[in-house]
């Protein structure tokens, strides 16, 4: 057990989720999400406290499929408030895995504090017969108080797994692996509360935008391309208000050629355009198959659609140029 004076404090934000789930019996595949506390789930998780000094505190207690920019900004601010005090070493937030991905890349997108931000969740709930939630809590604990995370930015700890907001994706429904970073590979890996780095420090991407005195994104849609698809989702997101559009696009970041006509008339008329795939392992690279350049379009390169939605959010709040967008998803 370390000492009391040399344990790092790490304040912990539960969210809700799977991990705070419960089924009214164990043998039930139905549950409900965000049943629990945070201080329940701290208590259940043997040895816990040995690691750290913890301070639990419910931010909201929601499926992450209720996730929405309000909360994130919400959360954001909270985390930073945290971290640029003395008293917290280190933020870890419980958080449902659905749309576990957007809000670690958010944070990693707006968070400059180098303390380190650890994002778990569990793909089982808290009753469950081998429940994956206290163990991906205790080694998100361990992560967070390792002296090597500083300077790494947000990460995500999960199945022993340690992960980085932009490479992560939901990749399962049903086993406890079921978050992937490939191509790119895992930052590390985490077993009873050891850590063991792949990376060499210092390997994070850089802060990118400032949130501050905002309390909404621009609203941003994604369109998911597939073959026969019409042109008509286009044109109805745009006379709903949408200010940007990313398309889950067939192969490298494909649409027919319809929709190609419609999304450059739309970029001429201020809507910047995002072109990502609905592929498993995305790379979209410019002017491929699609002539970016003749119509304004931007490449999200390996973020997938969800992903780039988030990004350009936060590039909207800067500009709707398609060359300073283009930027920013090359460097964030
Ligand atoms: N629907 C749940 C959520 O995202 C699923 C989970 O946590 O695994 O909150």
């Amino acid at each position: 057990m370390a000492n009391q004076d040399l344990k790092r404090r790490i304040h912990v934000l539960g969210t809700g989720g799977t991990i705070a789930g419960a089924q009214s019996d164990s043998r039930h595949l139905g549950y409900t999400a965000a049943t629990y506390g945070i201080d329940w789930l701290l208590n259940a998780v043997p040895g816990l406290h040995d690691l750290a000094i913890l301070t639990g505190e419910q931010l909201v207690n929601i499926g992450s499929q209720d996730m929405d920019d309000r909360i994130w900004l919400q959360l954001a601010r909270r985390v930073d408030e945290l971290l640029s005090t003395p008293a917290v070493d280190a933020v870890l937030i419980t958080h449902g895995t659905d749309t576990l991905e957007e809000t670690a890349y958010f944070l990693s997108l707006v968070i400059a504090s180098p303390k380190p931000v650890v994002l778990v969740g569990s793909m089982r709930p808290a009753t469950a017969l081998g429940a994956d939630g206290p163990a991906n809590i205790y080694n998100g604990v361990a992560l967070a108080t390792d002296a090597r995370a500083a300077g790494r930015g947000t990460l995500l700890c999960l199945d022993g797994e340690i992960h980085r907001p932009r490479h992560v994706t939901k990749a399962g429904t049903m086993s406890s692996n079921a978050f992937c970073s490939s191509p790119a590979g895992l930052a590390g890996v985490v077993l009873a509360g050891r850590v063991e780095w792949f990376e060499v420090a210092g390997a994070a991407r850089a802060h990118c935008f400032s949130i501050a005195g905002r309390d909404e994104l621009p609203r941003v849609d994604i369109i998911y391309a597939y073959p026969g698809m019409s042109a008509d989702l286009i044109d109805s997101l745009v006379a709903a208000g949408t200010r940007g559009l990313v398309i889950a696009g067939v192969g490298a970041g494909n649409i027919n050629r319809s929709a190609i006509a419609r999304l450059s008339a739309a970029v001429a008329n201020g809507i910047p355009v995002v072109r990502s795939s609905r592929v498993a392992r995305p790379m979209v690279f410019r002017n491929a198959e699609v002539n970016d350049d003749h119509h304004g379009f931007v490449a999200a390169r390996d973020l997938n659609p969800g992903k780039s939605r988030v990004l350009l959010q936060l590039a909207l709040t800067v500009s709707t140029d398609a060359g300073r967008i283009q930027e920013y998803f090359e460097r964030c």
